[in-house]
């Protein structure tokens, strides 16, 4: 899969995909991930990417030429790619929209700045507009990177065992159940006793008692949307 991010600030992205599980992905050539500079595309002496807003007001607003030609550009080799526009009027981001985009061939992340991107990029250049929750960053960019982050380690063979992203919060519609680790005690504080048994039904059984109690307890929400 290849992930395309659209940004001003190109550098803040230098070693973030160097780590861990994206690193992997990344290693083994699952996953490509390219920094595009908006400022590329502009084509002015002073590589101009915001101007003033219409109607006045304070802050800037992206252009929507240079975008144009980014994603132009973009979208001028191989299958059409899927565009996001990250903004906090978007959809969503949620695991089943990971899921979605983890089976893609392409992905192009669009980050705004300022007071956001002339709204014709909205209406004309992207096919979807994406938000990570209800508050307002200053700019794209950490969004991008959480989608990056949830997407790389849904991608077919990332995670050696499957299951264990099976298993994981929001993928069945229910939070995640407890671990544990070694020391089986510690400063009296116990791990609960059938997770020493060695008894795997009575284990499994655990843990979906658990997730079901966890998910009831802390987002009956999830419950009701099965
Ligand atoms: N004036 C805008 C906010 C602009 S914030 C408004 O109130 O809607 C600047 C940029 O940060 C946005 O263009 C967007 O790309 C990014 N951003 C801010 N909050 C975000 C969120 N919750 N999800 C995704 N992107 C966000």
């Amino acid at each position: 899969m290849r992930i395309s991010i659209v940004t001003i600030f190109p550098g803040l992205f230098e070693r973030v995909f160097d780590y861990g599980m994206i690193r992997q992905a990344r290693k083994r050539d699952l996953l490509q991930i390219d920094v595009v500079d908006l400022r590329d595309y502009a084509h002015d002496r002073h590589r101009t990417v915001d101007d003033r807003p219409f109607g006045g007001g304070d802050g800037m607003v992206l252009k929507p030429e240079p975008l144009h030609q980014a994603l132009s550009h973009l979208g001028s080799a191989g299958p059409p790619p899927r565009k996001a526009l990250l903004t906090p009027r978007g959809r969503t981001f949620d695991q089943s929209l990971a899921v979605e985009y983890s089976l893609l061939g392409h992905l192009v992340l669009v980050c705004g700045r300022y007071e956001g991107v002339d709204q014709r990029v909205a209406d004309h250049m992207v096919d979807e507009e994406v938000s990570i929750g209800d508050y307002v960053l200053s700019g794209g960019e950490f969004a991008a990177l959480t989608i990056v982050d949830a997407v790389s380690r849904l991608i077919p063979g990332v995670v050696s065992k499957s299951g264990s992203v099976l298993q994981d919060s929001f993928m069945d519609g229910l939070l995640d159940c407890p671990y544990y680790t070694r020391p089986a005690e510690y400063r009296g504080w116990k791990v609960p006793e059938v997770l020493l048994s060695g008894d795997h039904e009575a284990i499994e059984n655990w843990r979906k008692r658990e997730a079901l109690r966890l998910t009831r307890e802390r987002r009956p929400d999830l419950l009701k949307r099965k």
